[in-house]
């Protein structure tokens, strides 16, 4: 297994798979999720399989920054077979989706100052707290 990676909301994870490929340059598909838990952390661990060669790979979020007390498998599998995560969380606030909802609507509104805007407030703090770009 490998890092655990912190995220911020479902999608998020499956927007990093979506960065990730197998060492043969495939694309990689999600077969399997499961919620794991140890004393206040919670994980969701996605199992996935080369689209190209089939080698399998397994990744481990650390999705305490989102998961509700009452998180459950089900939900989960929802998530996974696409359903939005805010029609089946629809009372817990992901700051996260918040955000990028929020783009979205700036950008169907077609508000290309409220972008703009944002764009550098995200370039600003990354030079203020100097994340490392790679
Ligand atoms: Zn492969």
């Amino acid at each position: 297994m490998a890092n655990v990676i912190k995220v911020h909301s479902v999608d998020q994870e499956y927007w990093y798979i979506r960065t990730q490929r197998c060492k043969c340059g495939g694309e990689l598909e999600v077969w399997n999720q499961a919620l794991l838990s140890s004393q206040d952390l919670q994980f969701d661990v996605l199992d996935t399989r080369c689209k190209h060669c089939g080698h399998e790979t397994s990744y481990k979020f650390d999705i305490t920054n989102f998961a509700p007390r009452a998180i459950t498998q089900q939900s989960m599998e929802k998530i996974a077979m696409g359903i939005p995560a805010e029609k089946v969380w629809s009372f817990i606030e992901i700051p996260m989706e918040k955000a990028v909802k929020f783009i979205f609507d700036l950008a169907q509104a077609q508000d290309k100052l409220a972008l703009d805007y944002l764009e550098g407030a995200i370039k600003h703090a990354r030079e203020k707290f100097k994340i490392i770009l790679d």
